[in-house]
């Protein structure tokens, strides 16, 4: 979505200058590479502690509640970017907007990585 979004905002042109050059649409740029900066970084740490052989079950929980609630954003963001283009069956960006729904309830709903994570914080304390 964001490969989609960033040439977008570049070539996309109003009131004479690209949808880019408005801080409204280049700060959703800025904060959509940031967020999915993080969760490959989260993908990563758990990826590492997996490797080392290292307690890694609140550090899978966190990557895939982030990764997958980030796509939520992103996809949205895109769209927006996009504005009514963004919706026409001649794009592939709503169905990928649909299909970015499932990631927060397979695998785990984003419900139960927040159980897993806090149970993993709690539980040492005795709580
Ligand atoms: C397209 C698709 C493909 C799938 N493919 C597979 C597959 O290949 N293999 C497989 O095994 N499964 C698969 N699933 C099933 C998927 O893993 C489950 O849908 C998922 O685990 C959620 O279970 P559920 O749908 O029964 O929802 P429920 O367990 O009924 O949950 C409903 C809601 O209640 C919340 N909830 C439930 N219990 C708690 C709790 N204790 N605390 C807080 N909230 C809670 C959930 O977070 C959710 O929001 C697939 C699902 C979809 C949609």
């Amino acid at each position: 979505m964001f490969d989609y979004a960033l040439p977008y905002a570049a070539e996309r042109k109003q009131f004479g200058k690209p949808i880019g050059a408005n801080q409204g649409v280049s700060f959703k740029l800025a904060d959509m590479i940031t967020e999915i900066d993080a969760a490959d970084y989260l993908t990563l740490a758990a990826a590492w502690r997996l490797d080392q052989k290292l307690p890694a079950n609140r550090e899978i929980a966190s990557a895939k509640l982030y990764a997958s609630e980030m796509l939520a954003r992103v996809t949205d963001e895109a769209i927006q970017i996009y504005g009514g283009m963004g919706l026409m069956d001649d794009l592939p960006l709503a169905r990928f907007w649909r299909d970015a729904r499932v990631e927060r309830i397979w695998d785990g709903t984003s419900e139960i990585q927040r159980h897993i994570i806090s149970r993993d914080l709690l539980r040492p304390l005795g709580a």
